[in-house]
């Protein structure tokens, strides 16, 4: 599958890996927007938040027990914010669920994350 995420949780792609297990990998955005900016994926591929299912939702529940953990290894020391970008008027560029998490500093109100 021509997935970019896909790539880069295959190790086609380099990235700057923050966390990793047998369900999720955790990476640096490549373009921040903020001094942390950091992307949780799902190994397996789901498209976004609308293909989101009783079958599939464990892994997001892993990816959210997970979160505080990689926000303090990625460097957010007084909190952070978790945005998931699905479909066009959100914005989402990379069609591969993920999770923006943003912080390492006072963030401004307005930040989609892309
Ligand atoms: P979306 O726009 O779908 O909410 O978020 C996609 C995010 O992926 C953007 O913040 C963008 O900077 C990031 N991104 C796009 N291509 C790459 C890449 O090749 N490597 C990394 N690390 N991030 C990427
Ligand atoms: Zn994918």
């Amino acid at each position: 599958m021509d997935c970019l995420f896909c790539k880069i949780v295959a190790g086609e792609i380099p990235s700057g890996k923050v966390y990793e297990d047998d369900y999720m990998y955790a990476f640096r955005d490549i373009s921040p927007e903020a001094k942390v900016h950091v992307l949780v994926v799902p190994k397996q591929h789901i498209g976004s938040m609308d293909e989101i299912t009783a079958e599939n939702s464990a892994v997001v529940a892993r990816i959210f027990e997970k979160i505080p953990e990689i926000a303090r290894m990625a460097g957010c020391e007084s909190g952070y914010r978790v945005i998931s970008n699905c479909g066009p008027d959100a914005g989402q560029s990379v069609m591969h669920l993920h999770f923006h998490i943003l912080g390492g500093e006072e963030l401004p109100l307005h930040i989609r994350g892309n």
